[in-house]
C-alpha cells in the first residue's frame, strides 16, 4: 500500500503534464464537430432558394443579367447573415458544453486541486466521495465504507462494496459512488478504459429539442403552404393579365422567398442561446436548451436551505453542555475532552498541507469544519488527528440519518464517537456526560435538553448534537444505541443578504418561494420568517407528518405550506409531485446523491455548482454556480424574457410578411400594376427580416415582466391576443403600401417612383413596427429607445440600405428606383408611420 505522505502528494504538475502527452487527454471519442464550410452551405439548403436560383439564372439568360446577379448577391448575403448565426450559437453552445463538463479532486503538488476530468492522467491520485461520478479507471489506496453503482456497465442496479481487497479495489470510469470516501490511483484514461470499450453510452449534455422551436417548425410547415398558394395566385394572376410568364414566376418565387418565415425556428435557437449566454454571465448554466422555456413558467420554487438560502459560513455560537448555554463569543468554553473529541473525531473536514495557516488548511464541509475549528485547539496535534488513519470504522453522514459515526482507536482502546441530530442522537442515549462523570440520562434531563435545543433553534441556529460509548463491535453489538450524551453545539449559519429582495420579487412574480430543508423546525421557521418565505408556524410542515399521511393529504397540504423542515431525500420527491399535481410548475434544488429522483421529477431540476454532486448535476437541467436561490429568480427572469423576445420577434416577422404577401395579393386582386419588382421584395426581406429581428431577440426585459402571472406551459406562442395583433398589423402594414403606392400613380408618377414609394413605405412601416413589438402592452412613446442599442443600430442600418437603393445611382438602376423628393418622403411617412401614431396613442389611453 502506498504510504499516506505519498498519497496527499499525488503528482507533480510537471509530472502530469509529462504523462498528458505520453497517454492523451481523458476522453472518451470525441464528437465530430460540424465544419463552418458545412454549416455555410447548409445555409442554401432549401428548397425554394435552389427554385430562387433557378428562376433567376432563367431570367438572367433571358436578358435581365443585372437583376439576376443582384438576387443572387442577395441571396448570398442572406446565407452570410445565416451562417454568422448559426456559427455564433453553435459556438456558444460548445462553450457551455465545456463549462457543463465534469470536474474531480486530485492530489497535485501536495494540494488538493479540482481539475477538468480530461486533465486526468495515470496515476493521479482521485479523491472520491457520494455522489461523484467516477472519472476514469483507477486502483482504490484508501477506503471508507465506499459502496458504489456499476449498473452502467453491469446492467445490475444494486450498490456494489468496495474495498482493499483483489477484485472489490477496482473502480471504472463512469459508475457512481453512493455512499462513503475513498482515494483512488488511476489506472487508465480515455478509450482504454472499461467505459471506453462501450464508449456509446457517452454521457453527453441531452440536445433536447426546444418543444417551442419544434411548434414554430410546424406553423412554419403551414405557413409555406400558404405562402405558396397565395404566390401561385399572384404569379398566375399575373399572367393571365398577359405579363411577361419569366418575369411573373420569379416574381412568384420571390415573394415566396421574402414571406415564408423559414428563419423563425433559427431565430428561436439564436435567442434561446444567447439567453443561455446572459444567464451564465449571472451565474445560471442551463443544461438543457428546452428548460429555459420551461423556466419562465416557473410557479412554485423548492429550494434547499444550507448554502442556498443562507450563505454557508458556518460558526459555532452556543454550546450546550454541564447543563447550560454557553454562548461561545461571550465567555469561555470550560474544557470539555469527550466534547471536543467526539465533535473533532467523527468529522470528515480534510487538511491542505501545502497550507500554512491551519484554518484556512481546513476544507470540507462547513458545518464539520466550523466544529473543528472550534473544539481543535482542545485537542491539538490538528493533522495527526485529522488523518484517516487511526479511524478503526465508521458510518458516513446522510441526510436521511441525520447522523455520523466513526470508532477510533487511540492508545490501543477503541472509542465509538457520534454526532448529529440532537432528537435523533438523545433517542439512542442511556447515559449522559456531565462535568466529567457519567450520569443515568433520566426522562427529566431528556425533557430539559429537549427543551434547550428548541431554544437554540429558535435562535435560528442549526444544532448537531454528540455521543460516544466504547466501541462493541466485535461484539455484534448496535453501534449507535446506549450512547452517552455529551452536549450540542449551535450553528449560526445567516441567510445570503440578496435572498430577502428575491423572495419578495418571487411574490410580486406569482412564484411561490419554498423551503425545503433537514434541519429543525424551529431552526427552519426563524429563517425562514426572517427570509418572508413564511409567516407563521402553521405554515411550516416536517418530515415525520409527510411520513404519515397519503399522498392525496399532502396534495391538498402543500398549497399552504411554505417551509418543509426535518425532511429526507425520498420525501422531497413526494412534495414535488404534489405541487406538480396541483398544476404548478415545480423548480427543485438538490446536492446530494439521493436528491436526484427528485430533481428529475421536477419540471426544472437545480443542482448545485459549488456544493453539488455529480449524480445531481447530471439530473439537472440547470447548475446554479453559485448555489444561490437569488440566481434562480434571475434565471427566471431571463426564461421570461427569452419566452417573450420569442414573442416579439414572431409578431415582427409575421405581421412583416403577411404586410408583403398582401400588398401583392391585394393588388393582383383588384387588377392593379405589380407593386414590387422581384428585386425589390428581396431587398425588403434582407433589409427588415435578419438584423432587426436577432436584434429583438436580445431586447432587455421589460420593467414589469416579474410583476406578472407565471404563463401556463401549454399556452401556444400566440395566446393572449398576439393572433390578433399580428393580423390587423399586417393587414395594416399591406393596405397602406399598397395606398402609397396608388397614391403614387394617382399623382401621375412612374411606375418605378410609384413602386420606390410603395417600397419606401412597406420599409419604413416593418422599421417603426419593430418598436412597436418591444412592449405588448406600452406604447412606443413609453419605450426607452436606447435600452436596445442593437436594435436602434439594426434599423439605422436598414434605413441606409434603404436609401444606399434611392440615391445611389448604380445601385437605384439595378433596384428599379427613383430619388424620392422630399413630398415624397412625406408620402411615405405619412403612410407608414400614421398606423403606428394611432396605435400608441390608443395603448398610452387603455395603459393610463
Ligand atoms: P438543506 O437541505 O437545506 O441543505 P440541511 O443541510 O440543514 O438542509 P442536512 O444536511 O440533511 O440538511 O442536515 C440535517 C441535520 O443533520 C442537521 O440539522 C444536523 O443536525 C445534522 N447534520 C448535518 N450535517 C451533519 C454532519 N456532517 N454530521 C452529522 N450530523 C449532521
Amino acid at each position: 500500500m502506498i504510504q499516506e505522505k505519498e498519497l496527499v502528494r499525488g503528482l507533480s504538475t510537471a509530472e502530469a503534464e509529462r504523462r498528458l502527452k505520453t497517454f492523451g487527454l481523458n476522453e472518451l471519442s470525441h464528437k465530430k464537430r460540424v465544419s463552418p464550410i458545412i454549416i455555410f452551405f447548409s445555409q442554401f439548403n432549401d428548397f425554394m432558394v435552389w427554385v430562387l436560383m433557378t428562376a433567376t439564372v432563367i431570367s438572367g439568360l433571358m436578358g435581365e443579367k443585372a437583376d439576376a446577379i443582384t438576387i443572387l448577391i442577395i441571396i448570398i448575403i442572406n446565407g452570410i447573415l445565416g451562417f454568422i448565426q448559426e456559427f455564433k450559437t453553435e459556438k456558444s453552445l460548445e462553450a457551455l458544453k465545456s463549462l457543463a463538463a465534469p470536474t474531480c479532486k486530485v492530489y497535485r503538488d501536495g494540494n488538493v486541486q479540482v481539475i477538468s476530468a480530461k486533465n486526468l492522467t495515470l496515476g493521479d491520485i482521485i479523491i472520491l466521495e457520494s455522489g461523484d461520478r467516477v472519472p476514469a479507471d483507477g486502483e482504490l489506496v484508501q477506503c471508507n465504507s465506499l459502496m458504489v453503482d456499476e449498473s452502467l456497465l453491469t446492467g445490475e442496479s444494486v450498490g456494489v462494496n468496495k474495498g482493499l481487497g483483489k477484485k472489490e479495489s477496482n473502480l471504472y470510469m463512469g459508475t457512481t459512488v453512493l455512499k462513503g470516501k475513498g482515494l483512488i490511483k488511476v489506472t487508465q484514461v480515455g478509450m482504454k478504459t472499461e467505459m471506453g470499450n462501450i464508449a456509446n453510452l457517452l454521457q453527453n449534455i441531452e440536445e433536447e429539442k426546444s418543444p417551442l422551436k419544434e411548434r414554430l417548425e410546424s406553423l412554419g410547415k403551414v405557413l409555406v403552404f400558404i405562402c405558396l398558394g397565395i404566390c401561385a395566385v399572384v404569379t398566375a394572376l399575373g399572367i393571365l393579365r398577359g405579363n411577361d410568364l419569366a418575369e411573373m414566376f420569379l416574381l412568384g418565387v420571390s415573394l415566396a422567398v421574402a414571406a415564408i418565415p423559414e428563419g423563425l425556428p433559427a431565430i428561436v435557437t439564436v435567442s434561446l442561446a444567447l439567453g443561455v449566454s446572459r444567464m451564465l454571465k449571472r451565474n445560471a448554466l442551463v443544461r438543457k436548451l428546452p428548460a429555459v422555456e420551461t423556466l419562465g413558467c416557473t410557479s412554485v420554487i423548492c429550494s434547499d436551505k444550507t448554502g442556498t438560502l443562507t450563505q454557508n459560513k458556518m460558526t459555532v455560537k452556543e454550546v450546550y453542555m454541564n447543563e447550560r448555554i454557553y454562548n461561545v463569543n461571550q465567555e469561555k468554553l470550560p474544557s470539555n475532552p469527550m466534547l471536543a473529541r467526539a465533535f473533532v473525531f467523527c468529522n470528515d473536514t480534510n487538511y491542505n498541507f501545502g497550507e500554512k495557516d491551519v484554518e484556512k488548511a481546513l476544507y470540507g464541509d462547513p458545518t464539520e469544519t466550523a466544529l473543528i475549528k472550534l473544539f481543535f485547539r482542545e485537542i491539538g496535534a490538528l493533522r495527526g488527528f485529522l488523518s484517516m488513519s487511526h479511524r478503526v470504522y465508521d458510518i458516513p453522514f446522510d441526510s436521511s440519518r441525520k447522523m455520523m459515526s466513526v470508532i477510533v482507536k487511540e492508545n490501543g482502546k477503541e472509542t465509538c464517537y457520534i454526532k448529529g441530530a440532537p432528537e435523533r442522537l438523545l433517542e439512542r442515549c442511556s447515559h449522559i456526560y456531565e462535568e466529567g462523570k457519567v450520569k443515568t440520562l433520566t426522562y427529566q434531563k431528556k425533557k430539559q435538553i429537549i427543551s434547550f435545543v428548541e431554544a437554540m433553534s429558535n435562535r435560528a441556529l442549526r444544532c448537531l448534537a454528540a455521543a460516544y460509548k466504547d466501541s462493541n463491535l466485535e461484539r455484534g453489538e448496535d453501534l449507535e444505541k446506549n450512547l452517552i450524551f455529551i452536549g450540542v453545539a449551535g450553528i449560526i449559519d445567516p441567510p445570503r443578504p440578496e435572498v430577502k429582495d428575491a423572495v419578495l420579487r418571487c411574490r410580486l412574480a406569482g412564484i411561490k418561494p419554498i423551503m425545503i430543508t433537514g434541519d429543525h423546525k424551529n431552526t427552519a421557521y426563524a429563517i425562514a420568517k426572517e427570509l418572508n418565505i413564511c409567516n407563521t408556524i402553521d405554515q411550516v410542515m416536517t418530515g415525520e407528518e409527510i411520513e404519515v399521511i397519503s399522498d392525496k393529504e399532502l396534495f391538498s397540504k402543500v398549497q399552504k405550506t411554505r417551509v418543509f423542515a426535518r425532511v429526507s431525500p425520498s420525501h422531497k420527491l413526494r412534495i414535488v409531485k404534489a405541487f406538480k399535481k396541483n398544476s404548478n410548475i415545480v423548480a427543485m434544488t438538490g446536492d446530494g446523491v439521493n436528491d436526484a429522483p427528485a430533481i428529475k421529477e421536477a419540471d426544472i431540476g437545480v443542482s448545485m455548482g459549488v456544493s453539488g454532486t455529480d449524480v445531481t448535476k447530471e439530473a439537472s437541467s440547470m447548475i446554479l454556480m453559485d448555489d444561490n436561490f437569488a440566481t434562480i429568480v434571475a434565471a427566471v427572469e431571463e426564461g421570461r424574457t427569452i419566452y417573450s423576445n420569442i414573442r416579439k420577434f414572431i409578431r415582427y416577422l409575421l405581421s412583416c410578411n403577411l404586410g408583403e404577401v398582401l400588398t401583392m395579393f391585394l393588388a393582383s386582386i383588384f387588377y392593379l400594376p405589380t407593386p414590387l419588382a422581384p428585386i425589390q421584395i428581396l431587398f425588403v426581406n434582407l433589409a427588415t427580416d435578419g438584423l432587426p429581428a436577432i436584434a429583438l431577440g436580445v431586447d432587455p426585459a421589460d420593467k414589469d415582466i416579474m410583476k406578472q402571472k407565471p404563463r401556463e406551459k401549454t399556452e401556444s406562442v400566440f395566446s393572449r391576443g398576439l393572433t390578433e395583433k399580428i393580423m390587423v398589423r399586417g393587414s395594416l402594414i399591406g393596405v397602406c403600401t399598397l395606398l402609397s403606392f396608388l397614391v403614387g400613380i394617382h399623382f401621375g408618377f412612374d411606375l418605378n417612383t410609384s413602386r420606390t414609394l410603395a417600397l419606401s413605405t412597406l420599409v419604413m412601416s416593418q422599421l417603426i413596427h419593430v418598436f412597436e413589438c418591444r412592449s405588448e402592452r406600452h406604447s412606443i412613446f413609453e419605450i426607452k429607445f436606447l435600452t436596445n442599442p442593437y436594435l436602434v443600430i439594426a434599423v439605422c442600418t436598414s434605413i441606409t440600405m434603404l436609401c444606399l437603393i434611392l440615391y445611389v445611382p448604380f445601385l437605384s438602376k439595378i433596384f428599379h428606383t427613383t430619388a424620392l423628393t422630399i413630398g415624397q418622403w412625406l408620402i411615405v411617412l405619412f403612410f407608414s408611420g400614421t398606423i403606428a401614431l394611432i396605435n400608441s396613442v390608443y395603448l398610452y389611453i387603455k395603459v393610463k
